[in-house]
C-alpha cells in the first residue's frame, strides 16, 4: 500500500498540542491588522504566510517573538472568537476529530477582562464545533516568565470553566532560567480541581527541566520532551510509565532543538515504547498542518502506515477526557482507520 499525503489528510486524527495564537489564517491576519490600525506584514495571504513563517529563529525565545505580533491582533473579543471559530473549521478540513487547543488568557488583558479572554475563544470553538462536529477541549496556558501568582490565578479560573470545555493546564514560554517548579502551586490547584496537566519541557532546556515537570509539578503529559534522550534513565521512566509525549517535529527544527526532522529523536522514542503523539504547535509560524507533520514522520523518519495509526490512536488515548469517553472514541477511530486504505 502506498501512503500518500492525501490519504493521511483523510485519516481521522486528534491533536493535543496547538496554540490558538499560532493558528491565524493569513487572510484573517491581514483583516485583523487593518482593523487594529496596524500594517500587516504583507499585502496578500501568501506573503503573510511567508512573513510569519519562522524558519530561521536562533532559538526558542526568537521563535516566541513571532507569536507576539499575532497576540497583538487578538485584543478584542470579536477577533478571538473569530480565530477560534476558523481554527475549528480548519481542523475539520483535515479530518481532525478531536483537538485540545491551548491559549493564555492573560495575554489578551487588559484590553478585555480575564473572563472575556476565557470566554471569547470558548464561544468561537463552540460555534465551530456545532458546525463541524469536531470535539474540542481547551488547555489554559500559563507562562514561565510570568509571576507564579498569575499562574495560580489562571489555574483557579481554568477550573471555573470546566463545564465550557476547559480540561487542562499547561506552562509554556522561555524555558531556560524560568524553572517550572516556581509554578508548582498553580499545578497543584489545577490537579485539585481534576484538570489534566502538561508542561512545555525539554525544548529550550535539558532533562532537568523535564524532571521538574514530571516529578515536582506532577504533569501527566510532556510538551515536546525533545531533549529527553540526554538522560536515558529518565527516558526509560517516561516509556515505562507511559507518559505521552506531545512531539512537534517542525517546530523543533525551527527553534533549533534539532537540526532536521530526520534527526529528531521521535523514531527513537517510538521504538523505545514511548507514547508518541504528533502535533503542529503553531501552524502559522511553522507553516505546517497536522497532515504535513504525519507526512514528514513518514517520509523523513520512516514511520509506516501501521505506526502512523498507532500514533493517531495514542493521541486519542492521551486526551484529557474521561476514560469512558476515550474508550468509545478510540474504538470508533480504530474502526475508521481500518476502513481507510
Ligand atoms: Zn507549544
Amino acid at each position: 500500500m502506498t501512503l500518500t499525503k492525501e490519504l493521511i489528510r483523510r485519516l481521522p486524527k486528534a491533536e493535543l498540542h496547538v496554540h490558538l495564537d499560532g493558528c491565524l489564517r493569513p487572510a484573517t491576519l491581514i483583516e485583523l491588522a487593518r482593523q487594529a490600525g496596524l500594517t500587516p506584514p504583507a499585502e496578500d495571504p501568501e506573503g503573510v504566510a511567508e512573513a510569519m513563517l519562522v524558519s530561521n529563529a536562533a532559538n526558542l525565545e526568537e521563535y516566541l517573538e513571532r507569536f507576539s505580533y499575532a497576540v497583538s491582533l487578538l485584543q478584542t473579543r470579536a477577533a478571538l472568537e473569530r480565530v477560534a471559530y476558523e481554527f475549528l473549521l480548519d481542523k475539520a478540513d483535515e479530518n481532525i476529530q478531536y483537538v485540545e487547543v491551548r491559549y493564555c488568557p492573560v495575554l489578551h488583558t487588559p484590553a478585555m477582562s480575564m473572563e472575556q479572554a476565557f470566554e471569547a475563544p470558548l464561544a468561537g470553538l463552540a460555534r465551530g464545533a456545532a458546525e463541524t462536529g469536531v470535539r474540542f477541549s481547551v488547555i489554559v496556558t500559563a507562562l514561565r516568565t510570568m509571576s507564579p501568582t498569575v499562574s495560580s490565578r489562571l489555574a483557579e479560573m481554568a477550573a471555573d470553566y470546566r463545564d465550557e470545555g476547559v480540561v487542562g493546564f499547561d506552562l509554556a514560554g522561555a524555558e531556560q532560567g524560568f524553572p517550572a517548579e516556581e509554578h508548582v502551586k498553580a499545578f497543584r490547584i489545577a490537579q485539585r480541581h481534576g484538570l489534566g496537566c502538561t508542561c512545555h519541557a525539554g525544548e529550550g532546556d535539558g532533562p532537568d527541566s523535564i524532571r521538574q515537570a514530571l516529578h515536582v509539578c506532577g504533569v501527566q503529559r510532556l510538551g515536546h520532551g525533545t531533549r529527553l534522550l540526554e538522560d536515558p534513565e529518565l527516558e526509560n521512566y517516561v516509556a515505562e510509565q507511559r507518559i505521552p509525549i506531545e512531539v512537534c517535529l517542525s517546530s523543533n527544527v525551527h527553534t533549533r532543538v534539532v537540526e532536521s526532522v530526520g534527526e529528531h529523536p521521535v523514531r527513537r522514542y517510538f521504538d523505545k515504547g514511548c507514547v508518541v503523539t504528533l502535533n503542529t504547535d503553531g501552524p502559522l509560524m511553522d507553516g505546517v498542518s497536522l497532515t504535513d507533520e504525519y507526512w514528514l514522520a513518514h517520509t523523513e523518519c520512516g514511520f509506516s502506515r501501521e505506526e502512523i495509526d498507532r500514533m493517531i490512536l495514542n493521541a486519542f488515548e492521551s486526551a484529557f477526557l474521561p476514560d469512558q469517553e476515550k474508550v468509545a472514541m478510540v474504538a470508533r477511530i480504530g474502526e475508521e482507520l481500518q476502513g481507510i486504505t
